[in-house]
């Protein structure tokens, strides 16, 4: 009845893994020699205890750790990674992400998304927030119910694009939108719908306020932008008269159910609006730095007791969807400007696990390893030269190792990953279809590669 991890079925009912490196929580200690038990897609026990299941999978002394979360990200966007560099944030909109997302039709978003939650699941995250476009919301839904990753995904709300309209959707006809894919999920498990308002400079006030409202009457998660350029934020001054995040609280765009990426530019007032109102921060230290945005004011907002969460942006703007990078970055950047002790490695692999679970609203349901929790968690390689001596576990994971270091990938209790090898996707068709559904797009855009 006993198996070697090569006979475990991708979705086993009962799951023994043994001969782990168990590590429950960021600020809890790891436990060596430890096991999980995975029991109908929940973790049944874990720590050292003795126990038979149907199946068993030797973890080979690797650190079995809750999977990443990857709390910002656009997976429309893949399919643009390398197409758009060495420009500021609102040129970068405007000449090359909105031309190529209005030339989007339900295959190239597919083919984006799902090559989005390839690269994802190698790299050991198990839930996701995404913010996709205006249009064909529904074949990133597709992309990642084939993938089997968790994950909030956010249709995006655009009605006012200034000199780029063909991205603008009517507030009524997003909201009908919304209402589809809202009745399409009912009964799923692993997804569900966020309304994302783009960004203050792409809504109108009316637009922000509805769909604030909208959220609310149905328990969705609000996930947008703010305050992620200087050039944004005056924008947004001159137009309304109010800093970027202070706007968005006036129009009911700040609260526990609201996640909002960057806040760089955000000042010190608005620090403790973010706080009062217990607004989640999604931080992207990559995207910042390459769009030349800045550095976020991550332990500032830490120290007023903001939750922050860890994303990579799109891949347009990244270029890659990794957050073993993001951790690294998220530690260094604080490091370099306030000193070696501005941002432990700890801390960091708090924001990338239970900070994105709170973000997403799953905190109950995900980011630590905990009995009843979903069964979501990887397995981390101790062997490789570049981790080689393991010493202080979070520095290790955060400073030394990278996604081709994870070796498994479980969402719900079932194994999405194993050994280079996505379980439920054809990792070559995926690459081609993302090929040649680019291909297409580029010529739908007018624009070559
Ligand atoms: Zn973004």
């Amino acid at each position: 009845m006993f198996s070697q991890a090569k006979h475990v079925p991708h979705a086993p009912d009962e799951l023994l893994i043994h001969n782990a490196c168990v590590w429950p929580a960021a600020d809890q200690a790891p436990i060596p020699d430890g096991r999980v038990l995975v029991r109908g897609g929940r973790i049944a026990r874990l720590g050292r205890f003795h126990a038979r299941a149907a199946y068993e999978l030797d973890a080979g002394g690797g650190l079995v750790l809750p999977g990443l979360i990857q709390a910002h990200v656009h997976l429309g966007q893949t399919l643009f990674r390398g197409l758009a560099e060495d420009l500021p944030l609102l040129t970068w909109l405007r000449r090359y992400i909105w031309p190529l997302e209005a030339a989007h039709d339900g295959d190239s978003l597919y083919a984006s998304a799902l090559l989005a939650c390839a690269e994802m699941l190698r790299g050991g995250v198990t839930a996701f927030l995404s913010m996709e476009t205006t249009r064909h919301t529904g074949a990133a839904f597709a992309a990642a119910e084939q993938s089997g990753l968790m994950g909030v995904i956010g249709h995006c709300l655009m009605d006012e694009t200034g000199n780029y309209p063909p991205l603008a959707v009517p507030l009524d006809d997003a909201l009908a939108d919304c209402d589809l894919l809202r009745a399409k999920l009912r009964g799923n498990d692993r997804l569900a719908l966020a309304v994302a308002p783009r960004f203050a400079l792409s809504c109108t006030p009316d637009l922000l306020r509805e769909a604030a409202a909208y959220a609310r009457e149905h328990h969705l998660r609000l996930h947008t932008h703010a305050a992620e350029q200087e050039q944004e934020v005056r924008l947004v001054r001159k137009l309304t008269g109010r800093g970027n995040i202070e706007f968005l609280h006036d129009v009911g765009l700040t609260g526990p159910d609201v996640a909002i990426a960057h806040c760089v530019h955000a000042t010190r007032d608005e620090w403790e609006i973010l706080a009062a109102t217990q607004t989640h921060v999604l931080h992207c230290p990559t995207a910042n730095l390459k769009l030349g945005s800045g550095i976020a004011p991550v332990p500032d907002l830490l120290a007023r007791g903001i939750n922050v969460a860890l994303g990579s942006d799109g891949a347009a703007c990244n270029n890659r969807l990794d957050l073993f990078q993001e951790m690294r970055l998220a530690a260094l950047l604080q490091k370099g400007l306030h000193g070696p002790e501005a941002m432990p490695a700890q801390t960091v692999l708090r924001m990338a696990t239970e900070g994105g679970a709170r973000a997403l609203g799953w905190d109950k349901e995900m980011g630590t390893l905990a009995e009843g929790k979903r069964a979501n968690l990887i397995i981390v390689s101790p062997d490789k030269l570049h981790v080689t001596p393991s010493g202080n576990g979070a520095a290790n994971l955060v400073f030394a190792h990278e996604p081709g270091d994870v070796e498994l990938t479980m969402v719900n209790g079932e194994i999405l990953y194993r050994n280079g090898e996505c379980t439920r996707l054809d990792l070559a068709q995926v690459r081609a279809l993302a090929r040649a559904e680019r291909a297409k797009l580029l010529q739908r855009a007018g624009l070559t590669s």
